[in-house]
């Protein structure tokens, strides 16, 4: 279930042996990844190309690379496919900072995530396919900061009582449906009380 996808796992360490790697998912990477640091670089965004890795469990990073600038300072943003880089760049260009001047007025100077890549299946469920966090091949964001220093968290903010907060982090969710192929939110599952979470595996599917 599409709905099911994972995320790090927040002290449930249950490990499963996933499944290999596919061919086709190691083609499409090559495919798209040339095209893709075209992009980064005429967008101004800074990266590394990171060497292709095999881990052990199936899990890989290939074709990622590492976000060195991308106009907003990110916490915990290490491997990411180059596409998942990509959204996320013009994601936090062209829809956070927006939405943030929209409901508050001022800028994001942070955005804090979970991280990226982890080799584990999803929602660490055991028996489960792997996450596509085992193909650093999606993200976890947890928060924002605001210049001034105010912090908004997706889980006291989600359902919390200032309404700014509540749309700016539905606006920025749905935004990020638009540019990443999965987009959940805590209203999609226990799972994701405290983040969302955006992929570039198969899709769409937001929620
Ligand atoms: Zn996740």
């Amino acid at each position: 279930m599409l709905a099911l996808a994972g995320c790090i796992p927040r002290g449930d360490q249950r490990r499963e042996p996933p499944r290999a790697t596919t061919p086709a998912r190691a083609e499409r990477a090559g495919a798209d990844t040339l095209q893709c640091h075209i992009d980064l670089a005429r967008e101004g965004i800074g990266f590394r190309a990171l060497p292709d890795q095999r881990f052990g469990g199936g899990c890989s990073a290939l074709g990622a690379v590492q976000l060195v600038n991308i106009g907003t300072p990110v916490t915990n943003l290490r491997a990411m496919t180059c596409p998942l880089a990509r959204a996320f760049a013009r994601w936090s260009r062209e829809a956070v900072q927006p939405a943030a001047g929209q409901w508050f007025g001022a800028r994001i100077v942070r955005i804090e995530t979970f991280g990226t890549y982890a080799c584990r299946t999803r929602n660490s469920q055991p028996g489960a396919r792997l996450s596509e966090h085992g193909f650093a091949n999606a993200v976890d964001v947890s928060g924002f900061v605001l210049e001034g220093g105010r912090r908004i968290t997706v889980q006291e903010g989600w359902n919390g009582e200032d309404e700014r907060v509540r749309r700016f982090l539905r606006a920025v969710h749905q935004a990020g449906c638009r540019r990443f192929n999965i987009g959940l939110s805590p209203d999609a599952d226990a799972y994701h009380y405290n983040h969302m979470h955006f992929d570039m595996g198969r899709g769409p599917y937001c929620r």
